[in-house]
C-alpha cells in the first residue's frame, strides 16, 4: 500500500489509474491526430482552407478582398507548415519557410479587425502590440520581447499554445528610419527597433519576462520559441502614397512606358501597387521587409463599405444599439438617410470607419439619456434631422392594453 495523508493505494490500483491515464491520452492524441487540425504536441489549432478562412473574415470584415486572400492563404501556409513535420516525409529536405504578412493601409479600414477576426477563427491565443512603444534594448521603453510577453499572457502562460499564436504589430510605420543619413545620435525608437524585431520575426529562443518590461529584475525568465508565431505587422504608412505614385508615374529616365499609366496618389487603391522598393524608400530596412514577405494592401473605404459596415457585420454598429434598445424592450429603427448623414460625418473626420463609431456615440448620447423618460416606448426612430441636427427622434408610444 502507497499511503497519503488520509488515504492509502494499493499497487494493483495504481497500475489501473495509470493505464487509464494512458489510454485517454492515446484517444485524445488519435482524435487530434486524425482530424485537419493536427499537431504532434496536442496543442491543436483549427487548420481552415484559404476559402473557410475567408468566409468567416466576411462575416465580420467588409470589402478588403485582397487582404483577406492574402491573409487566408498565408495563414493556411503558415500553420501547414507547423504540421508539416507530422505530414511530409518525400520532401524532408525541403524547408517552409515562414510567411510573416504586412498589411499596409490607411487606418480605421480594418487591420487591427483582420488580424483579431483571424486569430478568433483560427482559435490561437492573439496580442496586439504597439511598435512605437518599443526601444532598442537598454534604452527607457519597452524591450521587444514585450511584445511576446502580451502573447503569452493572452494564452494563460500556456507557452505551447503562445508558440503557435498570432501577434499583431500596430504601428509598424512609425519605426521607420528618420534620416537617409548616418546619424551621431542613434535612432533607439526607430531603426534601433527594426533591429531588435528582426530576431523574433524570423524565430528566436527568446527569454521573456512574464511581468514585462525592466521593473521587476527578480523575475524569472520564460523561453519562448518564436519560430511558429506568425507575426502581423500593420501600418498606414502616411505618405507611402506618393512614393508608390511616384514610381508609377516615371520610369527611370522619366517616360511613361506603354503598360504604365499616371497613378494618383489619392486613388483609394492607390497601396495595391506597393513593391518592397517603396517600403525601403519609406524607412524601413531591408532585413525587415525580407521578413515579411506577404505584403497584403487595404483599400479607403467608399461610402458603400462605411454603409454596410454600420449594418451589415455580426458586430455592426447599428445591431449593437439594437440590442442594447432591445433589452429595454424599444425597437431601433435607423430612416436610410440617417445612416448616409452618419456616413458622410464619419467620412469628414477622416478616420475610416473609427469616425462611425464616435459620430454614432454622439447620436445616441442624447437619445439613450431621454428615453428613459418615456417608460411607454416601444419603438425609437433616428432621422436624418435627429443625426445631422440633433433633434428628437420620433418615439412610438405602446397602446393602452384593454
Ligand atoms: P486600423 O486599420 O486602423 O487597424 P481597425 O481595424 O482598428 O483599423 O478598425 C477600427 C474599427 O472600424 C473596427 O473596430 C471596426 O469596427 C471598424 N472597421 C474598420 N474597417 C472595417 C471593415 N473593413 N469592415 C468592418 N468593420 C471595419
Amino acid at each position: 500500500m502507497v499511503a497519503g495523508p488520509d488515504v492509502y493505494i494499493c499497487d494493483r490500483c495504481i497500475n489501473d489509474a495509470a493505464g487509464i491515464v494512458r489510454s485517454d491520452i492515446a484517444s485524445y492524441q488519435s482524435t487530434v491526430g486524425s482530424g485537419r487540425g493536427s499537431s504532434r504536441r496536442g496543442t491543436a489549432h483549427r487548420r481552415l482552407t484559404p476559402h473557410e478562412s475567408k468566409c468567416s473574415l466576411d462575416e465580420y470584415v467588409i470589402g478588403q478582398e485582397r487582404a483577406k486572400k492574402a491573409l487566408s492563404v498565408a495563414v493556411y501556409n503558415h500553420y501547414k507548415r507547423i504540421d508539416a513535420e507530422d505530414y511530409l516525409h518525400d520532401y524532408d529536405e525541403v524547408e517552409l519557410e515562414k510567411s510573416n504578412i504586412m498589411l499596409i493601409g490607411p487606418t480605421g479600414t480594418g487591420k487591427t479587425l483582420l488580424a483579431r477576426t483571424l486569430a478568433r477563427i483560427l482559435d490561437v491565443p492573439f496580442s496586439i502590440s504597439d511598435a512605437t512603444a518599443l526601444t532598442e534594448a537598454g534604452y527607457v521603453g519597452e524591450d521587444v520581447e514585450s511584445i511576446l510577453a502580451h502573447l503569452l499572457h493572452a494564452a494563460d502562460f500556456n507557452v505551447e499554445r503562445a508558440e503557435r499564436g498570432i501577434i499583431y504589430i500596430d504601428e509598424i510605420d512609425k519605426v521607420a528610419r528618420k534620416s537617409d543619413n548616418a546619424s551621431i545620435t542613434r535612432d533607439v525608437s526607430g531603426e534601433g527597433v527594426q533591429q531588435a524585431l528582426l530576431k523574433i520575426l524570423e524565430g528566436t529562443v527568446a527569454g521573456v519576462p512574464p511581468k514585462g518590461g525592466r521593473k521587476h529584475p527578480e523575475q524569472s525568465l520564460i523561453n519562448i520559441d518564436t519560430s511558429n508565431i506568425l507575426f502581423i505587422c500593420g501600418g498606414a504608412f502616411d505618405g507611402l502614397e506618393e512614393l508608390i505614385a511616384h514610381r508609377m508615374s516615371t520610369n527611370s529616365i522619366g517616360f511613361l512606358t506603354h503598360s504604365q499609366k499616371k497613378m494618383d496618389k489619392k486613388d483609394p487603391s492607390i497601396f495595391k501597387h506597393v513593391e518592397p522598393d517603396d517600403l525601403l524608400r519609406f524607412g524601413l530596412i531591408p532585413e525587415l521587409i525580407g521578413r515579411l514577405p506577404v505584403i497584403a494592401s487595404l483599400d479607403g473605404l467608399s461610402d458603400e463599405a462605411m454603409r454596410s459596415i454600420l449594418t451589415k457585420p455580426k458586430n455592426a454598429l447599428i445591431k449593437q444599439y439594437q440590442k442594447l434598445f432591445a433589452m429595454d424592450g424599444i425597437e431601433l429603427i435607423f430612416d436610410e438617410d440617417a445612416i448616409d448623414i452618419v456616413v458622410n460625418r464619419a467620412r469628414n473626420l477622416g478616420t475610416g470607419a473609427r469616425g462611425l463609431r464616435s459620430v454614432m456615440e454622439d447620436t445616441m448620447l442624447e437619445v439613450m439619456f431621454d428615453i428613459h423618460a418615456h417608460p411607454d416606448v416601444h419603438s425609437c426612430r433616428i432621422t436624418a434631422a435627429t443625426v445631422k441636427l440633433g433633434e428628437h427622434p420620433i418615439l412610438e408610444k405602446r397602446r393602452a392594453s384593454a
